[in-house]
């Protein structure tokens, strides 16, 4: 969990990568949707580009599906969900469910200026959605750096070409962050209480954030 820009899904991939389990970004799920031009998709784009969040019928479903499937036998790590108490408790239900259990809600927590900063310069990955940051976390294939990338910024990890979310804009970023002020960050005393919660200084550097996440959770590099 954290507001818009805290890091959360680069963090994630990452964790995810050095755990070898799944990073399940809701927001990807629901972007392939809509690329894909599904009926899900068409429903759930008028909300994301508003910077709303998508209607509880579409995801919480999208989520017990995607928590079915083996390869999340071993464990995986959720980004982006839940967002609100209603998908909280939902998400309660299915763990019973599929019979797993919460190890830990991680919690990024960063000033709101140095959101702002990172958000602007973002870019994603359109195949693999891998995360950059144009400045702190530039693709070694640059097209700001002026390198043989052919004028487009492309992934290092898949080749994939980078883009700017539409939904980064200055306007739709305000939305974005009285919607996780009013319906996420209340989630996060929800949590507090389980005593699961795991608060992580997001200030910083990819590397100095992903250390610091690694120490607090007991895992080595
Ligand atoms: P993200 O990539 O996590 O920043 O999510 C991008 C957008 O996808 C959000 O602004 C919402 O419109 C939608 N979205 C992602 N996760 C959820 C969720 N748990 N509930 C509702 N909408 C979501």
């Amino acid at each position: 969990m954290g507001p818009p820009g805290s890091g959360k899904g680069t963090q994630a991939l990452k964790l995810s990568e050095r755990l070898v389990i799944p990073h399940i970004a809701l927001g990807d799920i629901l972007r392939e949707e809509v690329a894909g031009g599904t009926e899900i998709g068409k429903q759930a784009e008028k909300f994301m580009s508003a910077g709303k969040l998508v209607p509880d019928e579409l995801t919480i479903d999208i989520v017990r599906e995607r928590l079915k499937k083996s390869d999340c036998r071993d464990g995986f790590i959720l980004d982006g969900f839940p967002r609100n108490s209603n998908q909280a408790k939902n998400l309660e239900k299915i763990f019973l469910e599929l019979k797993v259990g919460l190890d830990r809600a991680v919690y990024f927590s960063i000033p709101l200026p140095d959101v702002v900063k990172r958000l602007s310069e973002r870019r994603s990955c359109k195949r693999c959605g891998a995360v950059y940051h144009l400045t702190f976390h530039p693709p070694k294939k640059s097209a700001k750096g002026g390198s043989a990338s052919g004028g487009k910024d492309v992934c290092d990890r898949c080749g994939g070409e980078l883009y700017q979310r539409h939904d980064d804009e200055e306007s739709i970023i305000k939305t974005r962050f009285s919607v996780y002020g009013d319906e996420t960050k209340p989630l996060i005393k929800h949590f507090e209480e389980k005593g699961v919660l795991l608060e992580i200084d997001a200030a910083g550097g990819v590397e100095e954030i992903y250390s610091r996440l690694l120490s607090s959770l007991g895992i080595s590099k």
